[in-house]
């Protein structure tokens, strides 16, 4: 029986792959409306954490149901829920078993949706309970016969499916089947052997080397997958395919990336709550929120190709040069974004060079066509093959392509940006779908919310919108076209609902609500635009990392201190010339003049090694993370240095520049660095000193720190790039994505030594990596001596918060104790475990 009164859904709505890719087991999902669990059978309670945010209970036969409340709610520790019964108790269906606060915990929590599942694997539903309202007590569903458990992937010779060359078949057990990641892990196996891995599946065939060939099998879990070899013994091929699938088994296991630090955790997560009223229409909440503003209808313009060629050698070069831009551009969009935006642009840049798209569009070549003609031919082949699948999730990934083929078509036709819509203020954005990147090139202040015909819940789209924290509605159908163009809609994205024609008095109570919503989140950051202490009075800073005037608004309206990092390469890449003094002040003093005098950490270009600049005649690199790159290059380039260090030194009101000097290894390249400074500071006729700081990205720089703070005044640690040094471990590499963590107890031994270097110079000590935005490592920094974080605009008002529930006493004592422990993991237990996520509900 339903343990609560709520909306019951399906569990595919819960935002939460454990429970939506049933890895728990099969059921359904509450998305509460009153804060009272009772027992859902007769039986006796099994689980029931101090936590109080979930139960287990066991009825009859031995099954077992799993209630847990929202998701993500084991970091509230207990706050809003209070337990009934105590582990053990026998209880009779219907009994009340937890109270919680809704309203609190649908604040702190990532959903409220509730998902109640069977543990059991295999077990068969019966009598399931449609979507719509459900009171507590009323059927939700009926637990049959328990079929045996699929097996798992074999490695023994199976019967070849067919006649004709020898193969294996192998059963995926992968509760979401060959999606994204596992196809890119196998697709990396197979690449390694060299030779081609055939796959095969629901008649349909595909290289394993390729990502997109691989989801577009469309294979789910129990499906057969046949693999034949061509060119290796088939045992070989067998055992790459088996590997990179039991390497996705493990990896979906642990598939439970720490939160991304949030400003404003939403209200709600619904579908479709209520049924439409007249003058509404019911889409699906992707992104929960409420808007109020003018429609603004976007159209895609497709970008012109020719299709006749100039011969194949120009236009493979053409494609070639292409791609590689896009790529450039992307991984530094990767490694300067938050958590969603680096694991969707790692999607894409998988894409990029799927060899299925590249031999592909190398065919229409060589038939004469065009490279913008073959790259659209390629993408649009996989794109019409992933869209005949009956797996939302991969047909969602058809975005992904489309975006990969217009970031081509641009950078073909010398463009970058998709898209230059000019949007009046509080537009609500109506389209039949929407890119990753059309979502980004907008202006996110004057976006209220998005509208869409189509899309999906879990597409990338969604995941930028929601970190954004722009409520988004999606499936609203054809007849979102009817809309028209400047209309007053109210996009109710809690309740799933799109008002097209509102009253006037509707209007006015919608805008009322706008209006209280905005200024709870102002009061958030009006307190964020407080200087920042600690509980017990020390001064920490926390300031923005920024690539753009864009960013350094968003950090300044979000409470930045100042800017910690200008990521000054956005300039340097993707381009014929170097930009010249006149062309970097005019961007600098930009970002300056965003920051109203708050001071300004402008770190030299960081190119070369896996950056290469065409103007630069730099070596291919064999090792690129190890080659000529951030201060080698500004060194052994110095006029390009000079001209970069004149324009930075030339930035008004003087004294608000600090530099930061990247890829340090040792003290001559900041005495080298030094020289220039001082040099350019007498050319420029400037007194005051100019403040140098060094990164900390190499484990030399962090070991030699109390040597290079006799030459600077700060050390601003680059926690993205040491992480890669000390755990030789690549900050891109998919695969290893979950083990790059910087909470590494080797890591923050490193980060103890600057810590403690700067505490003994008492010279300042920052972090401008991206753990700087991580509730765990937070308290560990503070402990470590770190005084100043420097993270993405949108998490500063958290950061700030957090900082003033915690005091340096408590921080060093826990930072003492994870320098001793033998794994990231054990550190953020032990962190969770001692500081939990205070102030997180607030
Ligand atoms: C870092 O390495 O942590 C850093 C801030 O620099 P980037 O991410 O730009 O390499
Ligand atoms: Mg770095």
């Amino acid at each position: 029986m339903a343990p609560l009164d709520g909306w019951c859904t399906s569990l595919d709505e819960v935002p939460d792959e454990v429970f939506a890719g049933r890895m728990l087991g099969d059921g359904l999902a509450i998305d509460p409306t009153n804060g009272i669990v009772c027992a859902p059978c007769d039986g006796q309670i099994v689980t029931l954490p101090n936590s109080g945010h979930a139960v287990s209970i066991r009825g009859a036969q031995g099954i077992e149901v799993l209630i847990h409340i929202g998701i993500d709610t084991v970091q509230l520790a207990g706050r809003g829920f209070e337990a009934r019964v105590k582990p053990g108790a026998q209880v009779r269906a219907g009994e009340e078993l937890i109270r919680f606060d809704l309203n609190r915990v649908a604040r702190a929590a990532k959903s409220l949706i509730t998902p109640v599942v069977v543990t059991l694997d295999g077990a068969v539903l019966n009598s399931r309970r449609g979507s719509g309202p459900v009171k507590a007590g009323e059927l939700l569903f009926e637990i049959g016969d328990t079929p045996p458990q699929s097996p798992a992937p074999s490695k023994e010779p199976q019967p070849a499916a067919a006649a004709g060359p020898p193969q294996h078949a192998i059963t995926v057990t992968l509760p979401q089947g060959l999606h994204a990641r596992p196809a890119a892990l196998l697709a990396r196996r197979a690449k390694a052997i060299g030779v081609p891995i055939i796959l095969s599946a629901h008649g349909r065939e595909s290289d394993a080397r390729s990502v997109v060939g691989i989801m577009a099998l469309g294979v789910r879990n129990g499906d057969q997958l046949l693999i034949r070899s061509q060119g290796c013994a088939l045992p070989d091929a067998v055992a790459a395919v088996v590997a990179g699938l039991e390497e996705a088994q493990r990896l979906d296991a642990a598939h439970s990336p720490p939160r991304a630090v949030s400003t404003a955790a939403p209200e709600r997560s619904n579908s479709s709550a209520r049924a439409p009223k007249p003058g509404e229409m019911a889409g699906v909440c992707a992104v929960p929120g409420f808007a109020v503003g003018r429609a603004v209808r976007i159209e895609r313009r497709e970008i012109e190709v020719t299709e006749q060629g100039q011969g194949g050698m120009h236009e493979k070069a053409e494609l070639d040069r292409a791609r590689a831009n896009v790529k450039l551009r992307l991984e530094r969009m990767r490694n300067a974004g938050g958590a969603e935006r680096q694991e969707i642009i790692g999607a894409h840049l998988e894409f990029l060079d799927d060899p299925v798209l590249n031999e592909s569009a190398a065919e229409f070549i060589s038939q004469g066509k065009s490279a913008g003609f073959a790259w659209r031919g390629a993408t649009r082949r996989s794109i019409s093959a992933l869209q005949a699948l009956e797996d939302s999730r991969l047909r969602e990934r058809a975005d992904d392509l489309m975006d990969v083929e217009s970031h081509v078509l641009l950078a073909l036709a010398g463009e970058a940006r998709p898209l230059h819509l000019p949007l009046p203020e509080q537009a609500v954005l109506l389209a039949d779908d929407l890119l990753p990147s059309e979502l980004t090139a907008l202006d996110r202040r004057r976006l209220a919310g998005i509208a869409l015909s189509g899309g999906g819940a879990t597409s990338h789209v969604a995941i930028l919108a929601a970190a954004m924290e722009i409520p988004m509605l999606i499936g609203l159908g054809a007849a979102l076209r009817g809309v028209g163009e400047g209309q007053s809609v109210i996009l109710d994205a809690d309740n799933g609902q799109l008002n097209y024609a509102p009253a006037a008095d509707t209007l006015r109570q919608a805008n009322l609500l706008v209006e209280s919503r905005r200024a709870r989140r102002a009061a958030l950051r009006t307190a964020a635009a407080q200087e920042c202490r600690s509980r017990d009075g020390t001064r920490v800073e926390v300031f923005a990392n920024v690539g753009s005037t864009g960013d350094a608004l968003a950090g300044v309206e979000n409470g930045a201190e100042g800017c910690g990092l200008l990521r000054t390469e956005f300039l340097f890449i993707d381009r014929d010339t170097a930009p010249s003094e006149e062309e970097q002040l005019t961007a600098y003093q930009s970002v300056a003049n965003a920051l109203g005098g708050r001071p300004l950490i402008l770190r030299m270009m960081d190119v070369g090694g896996d950056k290469p600049l065409r103007y630069l005649p730099l070596p291919a690199e064999p090792n690129p993370a190890l080659g000529l790159r951030g201060v080698r290059t500004a060194l052994s380039h110095p006029e390009l240095m000079r001209t970069q260090l004149r324009a930075a030194l030339r930035v008004t009101p003087r004294g608000i520049t600090r530099l930061l000097i990247p890829m340090v290894t040792d003290r001559s390249e900041v005495l080298e660095v030094r020289q220039v400074v001082e040099q350019l500071a007498r050319e420029l006729k400037l007194d005051a000193p100019i403040l140098l700081g060094a990164m900390i990205e190499t484990p030399a720089a962090a070991l030699t720190a109390a040597t290079l703070l006799r030459e600077v005044d700060f050390l601003s640690i680059g926690s993205n790039d040491l992480t890669q040094y000390a755990l030789a471990m690549d900050r891109g590499h998919a695969a290893l994505a979950r083990r790059t963590d910087a909470l590494h107890p080797a890591v923050l031994q490193l980060i103890a030594a600057a810590g403690g270097a700067g505490e003994a110079a008492g010279k300042l000590v920052a972090v401008c990596g991206g753990v700087a935005a991580d509730r765990s490592a937070v308290p560990i920094l503070l402990g470590l001596g770190v005084r100043e974080l420097s993270v993405v605009p949108a998490a500063i008002p958290a950061v700030k918060h957090q900082i003033g529930e915690l005091t340096i006493t408590d921080c060093q004592a826990i930072a003492q104790r994870c320098l001793d422990l033998g794994s990231a993991a054990e550190v953020r237990s032990l962190v969770e475990q001692h500081i939990g996520h205070a102030g997180e509900d607030s």
